[in-house]
């Protein structure tokens, strides 16, 4: 999905004055964006009091919307560049389309992973006909300066590994969790990992301690080390744990994103992540041109246009604000 936000604004990201060393509880609260004309999704990152988790750098959740008589989603061609996006859906599907020439229908706990490199366009849309309920997750990882300029790529995999335990089954979108790899590709140490909880379920999931950690809250009554997360919050947890106690008090679903802490300050801007005002500046003129972010074919409508750049230049800092 885009940042469809038109009032795009600047976010710096990223070094180690965001991170949290040790285990803490902090509860993050949605921003609310609307997306396109009907559509509304909740912004947990950026959020105002925390920008990344790992390389996490952006996280949307949607749904579950009920889109049996609407388009439902519906976003034109626009450009990425640093960064991966991951697609993830509980409910219904997405159409994906990119100038690498891809073009795949992403189903329920399967990963579409689109690795932007330098540069890369797609859409997204609901296919027609289409299920009656989308709910999901959009999330975008970070790539580091050694691999952000490398060729775009897409990948969909629609087997993925599980870790489970009485009541817990977990799967690995992306990263490694308790030594079980995702077949995805990344560039900096990292989780993402589906968690799904039966009712009455108490858990433990083996945690890193070297990484940083969130979850997001995506269905059902879960507790996260004590804490009651509801479904579009998500509970930072810092770093320093080695377990996360979980317990459900109905059928639940928790989105757990883990990594470690990212070092570089990293400047976002719409949907691109770079490293100084220069850069963004020249993504958007380049998208404004039509150079370098390629073609999607066969989408029905114009590509999106770029928002303006904020009239103060952007500049990548350390601090959290
Ligand atoms: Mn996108």
């Amino acid at each position: 999905m885009s940042n469809l936000d038109r009032q795009a604004t600047l976010s710096v990201c990223g070094g180690r004055g965001f991170v949290v060393a040790e285990p803490v509880r902090e509860l993050l609260s949605p921003r609310r964006v609307p997306l396109g004309e009907s559509t509304e999704v909740r912004r947990l990152l950026p959020n105002l009091g925390r920008r990344m988790v790992g390389a996490w750098a952006f996280v949307d959740h949607y749904g579950p919307d009920d889109i049996a008589d609407e388009p439902g989603m519906q976003v034109p061609p626009h450009p990425h560049m640093g960064l991966q996006t991951v697609s993830w859906l509980h409910e219904g599907e997405v159409l994906h389309r990119d100038s690498t020439g891809a073009l795949a229908t992403i189903r329920p706990r399967e990963l579409g992973l689109m690795t932007s490199g330098r540069a890369i366009s797609h859409s997204e849309e609901s296919p027609r006909p289409h299920a009656r309920y989308l709910h999901g997750a959009q999330l975008w990882v970070a790539l580091p300066a050694e691999h952000r300029g490398i060729e775009p790529h897409f990948q969909h995999h629609t087997e993925l590994p599980e870790v489970t335990a009485p009541g817990l089954s977990a799967t690995v979108v992306l990263g490694t969790l308790d030594g079980t790899a995702s077949p995805g590709t990344t560039y900096t140490p990292l989780v993402g990992a589906d968690v799904t909880l039966t009712r009455g379920a108490e858990a433990r999931l083996p945690l890193d301690p070297d990484f940083e950690y969130a979850v997001l809250s995506m269905s059902g009554e879960a507790h996260v080390d004590g804490v009651p997360v509801l479904p579009g919050s998500m509970l930072y947890l810092g770093c320093g744990r080695s377990e996360l106690p979980l317990r459900a008090d109905s059928d639940a679903g928790l989105l757990l994103l883990g990594g470690e802490p990212f070092e570089e300050e990293i400047v976002m801007f719409w949907n691109w992540i770079g490293r100084s005002h220069e850069e963004i500046a020249q993504a958007r003129e380049d998208w404004v041109n039509g150079t370098r972010f390629g073609e999607v074919k066969g989408y029905d409508g114009p590509p999106l246009p770029a928002p303006e750049l904020p009239a103060t230049p952007l500049k990548a800092r350390g601090r959290a604000r």
